[in-house]
């Protein structure tokens, strides 16, 4: 009987988060004591954590042969390290979480059962934000509108990476090798059939924060540059409209100078159209400028991680992060 149950995949990843791992053990293994129709499988990866994040995992792992741990070789961020995580699982749907607590395991039984009913891609949309400032609170809010205002695809708003994947699902993000990962964006950009439900995220159990303003702005910048150039195409209209502008003003000093001779005042509108357009043209430079660090980031092809190990295994990385064309 048991090689016929379908294996679940609880995927986490973990960035010094010594303080949480047994509150979270303990909290999954709840769920997949109770939840008997179904093998489960734990796998925690180690984003190059600097406490004893990794001492916790092969602790937990000699107890519970159920968990299994990836350890990267320094830390990458959470988006790389949910890329490794999909690479390595086995399961026939994987779910997502935060090792923190802060989406409440609870929750799976009820993403599974949607997932039963065909469902690819159950996502965890937060009804309340217990325990953020209302400034990460307004920023959230005000980010969703731009990236929605620039792209097509429809972004969830207020939808973390807590959720169920239908192995196809993980199968499409495992082809998508890009480098700088906006990995909520790309849940949405492979499609597939996606559910919704509505839960309350908590503070998180213990530890701290891994996020700070830069982060954000950094993941901010990524998530648009990855899924539009409509900024570019933004920039070549209002250069177009300065231009006009420009050339209005220009036929107006020409035809100014000719009919009253030649008027040496002008400083002050001279400044005004330098400062002016070198500001623009900075700001569009910027523009491309982005555009061009991310070509350049992906034309390398570097792998996206390294392995440290995997459950009792050294990693060699002879056959991993194969390039795309290989894949
Ligand atoms: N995380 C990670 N690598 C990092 C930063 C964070 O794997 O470089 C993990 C972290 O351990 C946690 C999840 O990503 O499981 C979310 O991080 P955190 O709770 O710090 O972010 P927040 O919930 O405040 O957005
Ligand atoms: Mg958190």
């Amino acid at each position: 009987m048991d090689g016929e149950k379908k294996l679940i995949t609880i995927l986490v990843p973990a960035y010094n988060e010594q303080e949480v791992l047994d509150m979270l053990y303990e909290r999954l293994k709840k769920i997949m004591d109770e939840n008997t129709k179904y093998d489960f499988e734990v796998l925690l990866v180690n984003d190059g954590s600097s406490d004893n994040t990794l001492a916790l995992m092969q602790e937990l792992r000699k107890k519970d042969k159920r968990i299994c741990y990836l350890s990267l070789s320094r830390n990458f961020g959470k988006e790389t390290a949910m890329i490794a995580g999909l690479d390595y699982c086995n399961g026939d749907a994987v779910i997502i979480i935060d090792a923190d607590l802060q989406d409440p395991p609870e929750l799976i039984p009820e993403m599974i059962k949607y997932w039963e009913e065909g469902y690819d891609d159950v996502y965890a949309k937060r009804r309340s934000r217990k325990g953020e400032t209302w400034l990460k609170k307004f920023t959230s809010t005000m980010y969703y509108k731009v990236l929605q205002a620039f792209t097509k695809i429809q972004i969830q708003k207020d939808t973390g990476d807590f959720r169920l994947l239908d192995r196809r699902c993980v199968e499409a993000l495992k082809s998508i090798r890009e480098s700088q990962r906006y990995t909520k964006g790309l849940f949405s950009w492979i499609g597939y059939n996606k559910k919704e439900i509505l839960y309350d995220r908590d503070p998180r159990a213990a530890g701290k924060t891994k996020w700070n303003y830069k982060n954000l702005i950094n993941l901010s910048i990524d998530g648009i540059t990855s899924f539009t150039t409509s900024p570019l195409r933004w920039s070549a209209i209002l250069g177009i409209l300065v231009s006009i502008v420009g050339f209005i003003y220009m036929i107006y000093i020409i035809i100014k100078t000719i009919v009253s001779g030649v008027d040496v005042p002008g400083y002050a509108s001279t400044m005004v159209v330098i400062l002016f357009l070198g500001g623009i043209q900075l700001i569009f430079l910027g523009v491309i400028g982005e555009y061009l660090g991310r070509a350049f980031y992906e034309t390398k092809q570097r792998p996206l991680y390294f392995i440290d190990r995997y459950n009792e295994q050294k990693e060699t990385n002879k056959n991993l992060n194969k390039p795309r064309n290989l894949l």
